[in-house]
């Protein structure tokens, strides 16, 4: 399962890469991707201090997305084994104050003011649905806590006024955070059965469809085909005698065409047609394009006209 975050960043970074940059839309999307890449630098933060706390036996899932009733999804969740923790990420920069009678964040950034809705509201109606859902599958609640971590070192947080201040954290105070939540709730259900409810959970884990060129209004003439070249990175490299051979600095690679196939998949929601496949191969045959896909483990969905392929490791419809 890759957290819809970073399948949010890899559709916006393909695109940068092949989107030209007079593009009337290249600059907005070029803004999008630096938020998204600011926002894994907050997560790798994170995680980090995840790791350092000492725990019994504690599992993670990163980007959980449920459809039940209406579609959630959670930033991290903690599974131990007599307690579990939500926590909402916010990458927030500059000062923030929580406002404890609107429940908003008012960030002030170079003068402006700028209002966000309060994480904890969101992060207990998370925990709202994730328990109507465990529910329903008969899963053994455990007592959960929601917190809001806020991830970015340039976040300066003003909680004096706000009276649910033990909830928001920096990253820095995870680890002594959850080993005092640790201490006070033993063991309720074996390792065996965390792990299997962890398993549960990530096999209903569902990608949410985010058709990245349909929401910038791209056409798929504007994208530039081709195979790239893994050592200077310009286009595009040529298919000869089944080898790649860029043409820039004479570079060759028998596999350049598994990571230009995956940049696809991300562009086309998972549905690459072998029309499409050609042309960002570079104009390969038709028998050429099928035999490429199917040795690279695509999977064939359908038969004649309407007939696709899609990546092994995504999610179709993505
Ligand atoms: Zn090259």
């Amino acid at each position: 399962m890759i957290p819809d975050t970073s399948l949010k960043l890899l559709k916006h970074k393909v695109l940068v890469e092949r989107l030209p940059e007079h593009h009337p839309q290249y600059s907005h999307i070029y803004q999008k991707w630096r938020q998204f890449e600011s926002g894994q630098a907050g997560e790798a933060n994170l995680e980090y201090y995840l790791q350092q706390a000492n725990l019994d036996s504690p599992q993670f899932l990163n980007g959980l997305r449920i459809e039940h009733k209406s579609a959630f999804q959670i930033d991290w969740i903690l599974f131990d084994l007599g307690y579990r923790v939500i926590l909402e990420i916010k990458n927030y920069t500059a000062p923030i104050y929580f406002d404890p009678h609107s429940r908003q964040l008012i960030r002030t950034k170079a003068g402006e003011k700028e209002g966000f809705p309060d994480p904890l509201l969101q992060v207990d109606l998370q925990h709202a649905q994730l328990r109507r859902f465990l529910d329903e599958h008969n899963i053994e609640q455990l007592p959960t806590f929601t917190i809001a971590v806020f991830v970015n070192r340039k976040a300066i947080l003003h909680l004096q006024d706000y009276p649910e201040r033990r909830r928001i954290l920096t990253a820095q105070a995870i680890p002594s955070f959850l080993e005092k939540i640790a201490r006070k709730h033993p063991a309720k259900i074996s390792s065996a059965q965390n792990q299997e409810i962890v398993s549960f959970l990530r096999d209903h884990h569902q990608e949410a469809h985010f058709p990245i060129l349909e929401r910038f209004g791209i056409e798929w003439r504007d994208i530039i085909k081709g195979v790239p070249c893994p050592r200077c990175g310009r286009f595009a490299m040529n298919r000869i005698r089944l080898r790649w051979q860029c043409p820039h600095c004479d570079e060759r690679s028998t596999d350049a065409h598994l990571h230009t196939l995956f940049e696809l998949a991300l562009l086309s929601e998972n549905r690459i047609t072998k029309r499409m496949a050609r042309e960002f191969l570079g104009e390969l045959s038709p028998d050429a394009a099928r035999k490429i896909m199917q040795r690279a483990g695509f999977v064939k969905v359908g038969t004649s006209k309407g007939a696709y392929y899609r990546h092994p490791d995504l999610a179709p419809f993505i």
